[in-house]
């Protein structure tokens, strides 16, 4: 049993989501105490109690401590399932984070697995459905883990009623390290507005002034289709395509919060992106880690990459791959990025 303390580090729903996508990995079950205790309303909300509820279905798990607000978990994975699989938040709480969790599970797995997942799809603090497609899912390709997303109805807060459904193909014995220390070629960049059931001169508005702060012509911006059925909600999205790998950058809209002040903040978030020559952002630099490091975990070689920032979430997450896998995180600062090297606790002693 892996003790694990949920205040460490950044003391957050991450802590969570990494030990139950670890545990059904390698078949170690955690005792989990202090559950998100670095946040104003620690333990479990409606969305890390879908995680566990997910992950425990995937594994056929036995758990203790699975409540609303419970601060303690105890987790004893069985074996993963594939096969076909809905999860509902049941609220607007970010239905990519359920992805995420079982996703490595069942991309380690010997047979295809189909999800319906329900809740929010564009959440702020949580990967956006976009992001995942663009950014994340390829990188997973580029592992040897293939898989299929398709937006079917975004979802906001606070309505939620997103829903996503993805396919996942068995990669076990398959993954294959690699290194990812720079973007390559610059090929394309635009941005997009979604703004369901809002008046239309917010997107113009937003993707104005984002034109202007960033210099793109008007066939880099675009008012995203929406459907009748969605929304109200607002998330204004940059796409940078390299070489390499994708970034996606996104804003979120909200009351009080003018159109421009949307476009100014996600302008700092691609200006930061752009003055750094690292390959991968600051959310792709900590969700990159668990792949990666199960990849390096099944090969026994190490890999790299280079990111422009570190957060406190990625050094956490870091932390508790480390309990789960045999590996060790080293990380070096530069002028204008990070290096992260991923590699067998062997050979890093
Ligand atoms: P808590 O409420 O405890 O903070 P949480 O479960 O809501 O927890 P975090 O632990 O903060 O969420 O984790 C959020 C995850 O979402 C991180 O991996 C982070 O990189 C990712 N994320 C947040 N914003 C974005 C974004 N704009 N694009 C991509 N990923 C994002």
């Amino acid at each position: 049993m892996i003790e694990i303390d949920g205040s460490v580090g950044e003391g957050g729903g991450q802590i969570l989501r990494t030990s139950l996508a670890l545990s059904m990995c390698t078949g170690q079950p955690f005792a989990l105490t202090r559950i998100r205790a670095g946040r104003a309303k620690p333990g479990l909300m409606r969305q890390h109690l879908t995680c566990v509820n997910a992950a425990a279905e995937v594994c056929g798990a036995q758990v203790q401590g699975s409540e609303l607000n419970s601060q303690s978990l105890t987790f004893k994975p069985g074996p993963v399932q594939a096969g076909h699989y809905a999860f509902s938040v049941g609220t607007a709480g970010s239905c990519t984070l359920v992805l995420q969790t079982v996703w490595p599970a069942l991309m380690m797995a010997d047979a295809p697995s189909h999800l319906k997942l329900g809740g929010g799809t564009h959440n702020p603090m949580a990967p956006p459905f976009h992001f995942l497609e663009r950014s994340y899912a390829p990188l997973l390709r580029k592992l040897g883990a293939n898989a299929d997303l398709v937006l079917r109805r975004l979802g906001f807060y606070p309505a939620g009623g997103g829903e996503i459904e993805v396919t996942i193909s068995p990669a076990k014995g398959q993954l294959q390290p690699f290194d990812l220390n720079d973007r390559g070629a610059k090929l394309e960049s635009y941005a997009e507005c979604f703004a369901p059931a809002l008046p239309r001169s917010v997107a113009r508005r937003e993707l104005e002034q984002l034109g202007t702060g960033l210099g793109w012509s008007h066939g880099q911006l675009r008012e995203a289709a929406c459907r009748q059925n969605e929304g109200p909600g607002n998330a204004l999205l940059a796409t940078l395509v390299y070489e390499h790998l994708s970034e996606v950058f996104t804003a979120f809209g909200e009351k009080g919060v003018s159109a421009e002040q949307v476009a100014r903040q996600l302008i700092r978030e691609v200006r930061d992106y752009q003055i750094s020559t690292a390959a991968l952002g600051p959310h792709l630099a900590d969700q990159w880690a668990l792949p990666l490091a199960l990849a390096v975990w099944q090969r026994g070689s190490a890999a790299s990459y280079t990111c422009t920032a570190l957060t406190p979430h990625a050094k956490t997450n870091f932390e508790m791959i480390e309990r789960f896998l045999p590996l060790k995180f080293t990380t070096a600062s530069h002028e204008r990025h990070w290096t992260v090297l991923v590699q067998p606790a062997a050979l890093g002693a």
